[in-house]
């Protein structure tokens, strides 16, 4: 324990002035236009990218980035300067997708369990922190907000989710939706990203396991006026989120800050804070608020890493 203990002690040592950490962001991706920043690595990762956005989290004090993952080689490139920026950075190396469902953004596809547990080797022939895996589409902001695509069925989640355990990794989760989310409980996974629409029931069952939630909202914030979306929808989604959010916080659910920087006007750094910000909005005490989080980002850097 520190000796300002009285004065705001949290979980790790850590007190009420420290940083976040960023536990969502593509550090290939640059927030603005994602086909331009793809084209930047095709011929061989842009070293320069990696620098500017870890420039960006030194100036904002963010020392902890964990990534979602790319299928460039960014990802894994980032982990070897990291440490000149005083950066712990952590990565899955690329996403594991099932081929035809959402993913290729930032990762490899399998066809069937045996293509999935080669990629496991893949990432831990390259030293991957972790496994992550997505078992759900995106949210559709074209038209209703629903989600895209099928989700994974249980049965397929429950065995990519042992698989990587039984290889000692810890499963990172792209899902979204109350019963997709709940899949991921039974499945023994370790964090969820998103996780929109989740329900009470839900919720209930993510308090009572280890799961840590990683709900990006400010991805929904930060396009409020954009203009490519209606303003109206992303209003309602955004405010059902902080909704969930908030009886998450009253019910005990772990969780964490991630961004999703590199996501569409999500700049990295910046982001962390303005998730924060969203965060601020769901729940009356900020100390006690802040304690919870860095009990959730204990989690993450616990157990997200090679060993
Ligand atoms: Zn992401």
């Amino acid at each position: 324990m520190r000796e300002d203990a009285g004065n705001g002690c949290y979980d790790g040592g850590r007190s009420r002035e420290d940083m976040f950490g960023e536990c969502h962001a593509h550090i290939f991706m640059d927030g603005v236009n994602y086909r331009e920043a793809v084209q930047r690595h095709l011929h061989g990762v842009d070293d320069r990218v990696i620098r500017r956005h870890f420039k960006m989290y030194r100036e904002k004090g963010i020392t902890f980035v964990r990534d979602g993952g790319d299928d460039l080689g960014v990802s894994e490139r980032a982990r070897e300067i990291a440490g000149e920026y005083g950066i712990d950075y952590r990565t899955p190396i690329f996403a594991i997708h099932r081929k035809g469902c959402y993913g290729g953004i930032v990762g490899k596809a399998y066809e069937n369990m045996k293509e999935y547990a080669e990629l496991i080797r893949e990432v831990k022939a390259h030293k991957g922190d972790f496994i992550k895996i997505m078992t759900t589409g995106i949210m559709d902001f074209d038209t209703d907000g629903g989600i895209t695509g099928e989700a994974l069925p249980y049965a397929e989640v429950k065995e990519m989710v042992h698989i990587a355990h039984e290889e000692g990794f810890a499963v990172m989760c792209h899902t979204n939706g109350a019963g997709p989310v709940a899949d991921l409980v039974r499945a023994g996974a370790d964090s969820v990203e998103h996780g929109n629409y989740v329900s009470e029931e839900t919720l209930l069952m993510m308090a009572e396991s280890d799961i840590v939630w990683v709900p990006t909202i400010t991805v929904v914030a930060n396009m409020f006026g954009c203009g490519r979306f209606s303003d109206e929808l992303l209003h309602e989604i955004y405010e059902l989120g902080k909704k969930n959010i908030r009886r998450a916080l009253e019910l005990g659910v772990h969780m964490a800050l991630g961004s999703d920087a590199g996501a569409y006007l999500v700049p990295h750094g910046q982001g962390l804070l303005d998730e924060w910000r969203c965060f601020q909005e769901c729940a009356e005490d900020e100390d006690v608020l802040k304690a919870r989080i860095f009990e959730g980002e204990e989690k993450i850097r616990k157990k997200f890493r090679f060993f």
